[in-house]
């Protein structure tokens, strides 16, 4: 298989003190990956530097085989990165299949001027992403009076109109009921399988990381401690130390 991510020691310094220390890891096409550690570990700084949003002080970035380090967010996203949830806001006075044309205007890169054709041009194409997501029947609904975890569904039909090749997702079910997160990160799964695009996602809740992801990476202080699968992540004496052992899971899951 072939490797959509790969990153090389990735290093990032806030006055001195490593938040990821050296960090190297790889995601294959089709792969539902999962980066999980305690609170402070430095998940969020590492999806920052892949996004381009952060320069990491030190290591590589690749792209389906591009380096891609130091590279702006809009670059990174128009090779094929996409992320949820925290970039897609959807506009709340625009209907759910609304937002999702929005989306599909700007990724023709149609102008304004064309506005009134694009919107039914993309209405049909627009319904399918929404069916993608099951929600197909909330189209001509207002984004201002959808539920928590509809919203979360319509802004994952919002990011895959960019025909993403690797999805990153920081913490996407937080905020969500237990069942609704099992949900979010089924649907993803699915879309996963039937799509063959590419997941990295970090999440609190480990119900929803041992039954989804296909790989578990674990952080911890700025540093990987285990890279594998599901059984051997958990089987790792020092995963089972520093993380899964001490309470910590229970706690963390209480606080997301
Ligand atoms: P996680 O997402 O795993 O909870 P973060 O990546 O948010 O962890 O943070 C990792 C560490 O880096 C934490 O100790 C945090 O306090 C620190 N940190 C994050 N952002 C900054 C910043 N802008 N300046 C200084 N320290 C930061
Ligand atoms: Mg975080």
């Amino acid at each position: 298989m072939t490797d959509i991510l790969r990153v090389e020691n990735l290093k990032k310094s806030y006055d001195g003190f490593l938040a990821v220390n050296g960090v190297s890891f790889a995601v294959q096409q089709g792969e539902l990956k999962a980066l999980i550690g305690p609170n402070g570990a430095g998940k969020s700084t590492c999806f920052n530097m892949l996004m381009g949003q952060l320069k990491p002080t030190a290591g590589q970035v690749f792209f389906d085989g591009e380096n891609v380090t130091g590279q702006r967010p809009r670059e990174i996203w128009r090779k094929g990165v996409g992320r949820t949830f925290q970039i897609t806001g959807t506009y709340q006075s625009m209907t759910v299949i609304e937002n999702v044309q929005m989306s599909l205007i700007s990724h023709h890169r149609k102008l304004f001027s064309v506005l009134p054709r694009a919107w039914k041009l993309y209405r049909d194409e627009a319904f399918e992403f929404l069916e993608t997501v099951s929600m197909a029947d909330q189209a001509d609904r207002p984004c201002s009076i959808l539920a928590y975890g509809d919203l979360k569904r319509l802004e994952l039909a919002i990011a895959l109109t960019h025909r993403p090749r690797l999805l990153l997702m920081d913490e996407p079910t937080a905020g969500m009921a237990p069942s609704a997160r099992i949900a979010l990160m089924q649907l993803v799964a699915d879309i996963v399988q039937d799509q063959g695009v590419s997941v990295l996602f970090t999440e609190h809740d480990m119900d929803v990381v041992f039954a989804h992801a296909h790989h578990i990476m674990v952080l911890n202080r700025g540093e990987l401690i285990a890279d594998g699968s599901a059984a051997q992540v958990r089987n790792n004496p020092q995963v089972q130390e520093v993380y899964l052992g001490g309470g910590t899971l229970f706690k963390e899951a209480q606080d997301a």
